[in-house]
């Protein structure tokens, strides 16, 4: 019987991997980059976690998938949570993530029931019994864990997520198993992304490979095997943190931020929703229910969009002016627009080329990412338009420049590190595969339709990413 497994090492660079394999620090990764491949790709805009796996369980890019950033605000009140309309994936908040997928997009538990699910942050389809680290007890670990900002916990979960995962396929087999593991972004963040402490994370990840390929071997079940090991976000050294609520606040506008999101709630004007830290949603004209484009916007909150990107933090911003086109101004570089027409996209300097990729005219998705692949952005074309034309986007996006981030407050891990942007430090990705691949693998998304094509499965419509398999 065919079978997939998809290892999540979250928040590893190419690089970190790269050098990993080849210095023997993961002898069992670098056997499967020997017999398959190891490449680089493109993940989603925001590079964050949770988001992030959108693209490996739905096939869609967050805008799309009803998730666009760790934190977003819930403009149409679509689904109620005790935070009201603001919206925040972090800690055991993360319950919200399957009610606000869209429900047009089948998860591949659903297309794949014989499934088995760890640490994921999207469950939809995935039976309770095939849940590992499920339960009130372990949401209490993971959120002790959290809040104390305990790293040595993290690898120790990881360890304890690892051995039960083999085990789990061992025994039961599935079809298709998806395993996060989280360590090496929380030790990322706290030590940075080259520290040893991500090696060791790096290691829990490996012996998990290692013992699942052993045993698919004794039971003669290698050979229909696919194993792959992806990161859903980058990571890159962040020395500023710039405060963007606490920034807003002192021009005098009433701004809705996490923690305080209940006391400050109906009496706002902008909320400040950020991601990873280096990408953050704003949302203004709280009140409006539907989305308003920023041709509506731009009369009031025009000067304080001119402002923002004249801040040293904030390297590139991004606004809609209708689901198909959006106008990107880089910090001294001029504006842009990119024009969505159904899967064709074209960048247009207006007044500069904020992307540095020159005119792009009608170009399918993957002669988009192409054009952008050596830049400082990759598939910058495709990400934003996904991301700023979807029904939940800030109606302001900004993306950091390298070194800074927009949250200084309430962090348990002090962050030295940081990802959710669109710079190539953060949307650029490690893919192994345990044997060679039909095409080259592009972007993240593309592991969804993949894994399906490897487990005989249709692929459902309107999918993001195209199989390499
Ligand atoms: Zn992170």
């Amino acid at each position: 019987m065919k079978s997939v497994v998809i290892l999540v090492a979250d928040g590893v660079r190419p690089d970190t991997l790269a050098s990993a394999v080849a210095r023997g620090d993961v002898p069992a990764m670098a056997a499967l980059s020997r017999d398959g491949s190891l490449s680089t790709v493109t993940a989603a805009f925001p590079s964050v976690t949770g988001v992030g796996y959108a693209p490996f369980l739905l096939g869609r890019l967050p805008g799309p998938a009803g998730l666009p950033g760790l934190r977003w605000f819930d403009r149409c009140g679509s689904a109620w949570t005790p935070l009201g309309r603001s919206r925040s994936y972090v800690g055991i908040e993360m319950r919200y993530v399957d009610a606000d997928l869209t429900p047009d997009a089948p998860t591949i538990f659903e297309l794949v029931p014989d499934s088995l699910g760890s640490l994921s942050v999207i469950q939809r389809g995935l039976a309770a019994s095939r849940r590992v680290a499920r339960g009130a007890g372990f949401a209490a670990r993971a959120a002790v864990t959290h809040f104390l900002g305990n790293l040595q916990g993290w690898l120790a979960i990881d360890r304890a997520l690892a051995t039960t995962v083999a085990r789990r396929i061992r025994e039961e087999r599935p079809a298709f198993t998806f395993a996060a593991f989280t360590g090496a972004d929380k030790v990322s963040h706290a030590c940075g992304h080259d520290a040893p402490e991500v090696i060791s994370a790096l290691q829990v990840i490996d012996d998990c490979v290692a013992e699942v390929r052993r045993d698919a071997e004794r039971a003669g079940r290698w050979e229909n095997m696919h194993l792959w090991v992806v990161s859903d976000h980058g990571h890159s050294a962040v020395d500023g943190h710039d405060d963007l609520a606490s920034w807003a606040r002192a021009l005098g506008i009433r701004t809705l931020a996490h923690p305080w999101v209940i006391r400050r709630a109906g009496r706002a004007d902008l909320a400040v929703m950020p991601s990873g830290n280096a990408m953050a949603h704003l949302y203004v004209d709280l009140a409006r229910k539907g989305r308003p484009w920023w041709g509506e916007l731009e009369e009031q909150w025009g000067a304080f969009a001119g402002e923002l990107i004249g801040r040293p933090s904030v390297d590139l911003l991004i606004v809609a002016r209708s689901a198909g086109e959006t106008e990107i101004r880089g910090a001294g570089r001029g504006v842009a627009r990119i024009v969505r027409s159904g899967s064709r996209y074209s960048y247009r300097p207006v007044s500069g080329d904020p992307l540095g990729c020159g005119e792009v005219e009608r170009a399918s998705p993957e002669h988009a990412l192409a054009a952008t692949l050596g830049t400082d952005y990759p598939d910058a074309i495709v990400q934003i338009a996904s991301l700023a034309g979807s029904a939940r986007a800030g109606d302001i996006i900004v993306s950091a420049r390298c070194g800074w981030d927009f949250r200084k407050r309430y962090e348990p891990i002090p962050h030295v590190s940081a990802h959710g942007g669109l710079h190539r430090d953060h949307m650029s990705v490690p893919l192994l595969t345990n044997r060679p691949t039909r095409s080259t693998p592009q972007r993240t998304v593309d592991v969804m339709p993949s894994a399906l094509r490897a487990l005989d499965v249709a692929l459902p419509p309107m999918l993001d990413g195209y199989s390499f398999v």
